[in-house]
């Protein structure tokens, strides 16, 4: 491993015991993940960083967890031009399929049909295919969370009814991250 990620890493396992201490709970390494297509290797950066972290503060001989979430209410896009079925054969989205899909366009990724019809839904193919990679990429030790499923059990709703009451107080943490959003963008 270079020796500057791999103190980086360090680091940033550190920083994490030091932090979950004063709670005295163990280190949880989140990654995200959007099931919209076909993955490539900066998708995979995501949570190949956050597994490095995990490892490294269970090497340090702290509890530590590596989760993920398939953040499968995020909205559709747009069809890709090309993906695998379940037996990583590439399929070439035709002209037709592509306007098909343009129908789509804003709605959660869950409640949108599988191109190929061999899956519950749109984010559910390309969740199989993500998540057998990165078991293939040894990638072991990872619990799996759905977004739909923690809307629909009601598990984000004190967070949201946080998130509602301190509106302004979450936009500016918000934007101090990520500067892409709207001035008056609510951060749920
Ligand atoms: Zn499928």
């Amino acid at each position: 491993m270079n020796k500057k990620f791999k103190y980086k890493i360090e680091e940033y396992a550190e920083k994490a015991i030091e932090q979950a201490k004063k709670i005295g709970e163990p280190v949880t390494c989140r990654c995200g993940e959007t099931p919209g297509g076909t993955k490539h290797i900066e998708n995979f950066n995501d949570n190949i960083r956050s597994y490095f972290i995990y490892l490294a503060v269970k090497e340090k001989g702290y509890p530590a967890r590596h989760i993920q979430t398939r953040d499968n209410m995020d909205p559709f896009r747009k069809l890709p031009s090309g993906f695998f079925d379940l037996n990583k054969k590439w399929h070439t989205s035709s002209l037709k399929l592509i306007k098909e899909y343009n129908k789509y366009v804003g709605t959660p990724l869950y409640f949108i049909p599988d191109p190929l019809g061999c899956c519950e839904n749109y984010a559910e193919h390309f969740r199989k295919i993500y998540e057998s990679e990165c078991d293939l990429m040894g990638l072991k030790d990872t619990q799996y969370f759905s977004t739909e499923d923690l809307y629909r059990t009601g598990k984000f709703n004190p967070y949201l009814k946080k998130i509602f009451e301190k509106a302004e107080l979450a936009r500016e943490i918000d934007l101090n991250i990520e500067n892409t959003k709207p001035k008056d963008y609510i951060p749920v």
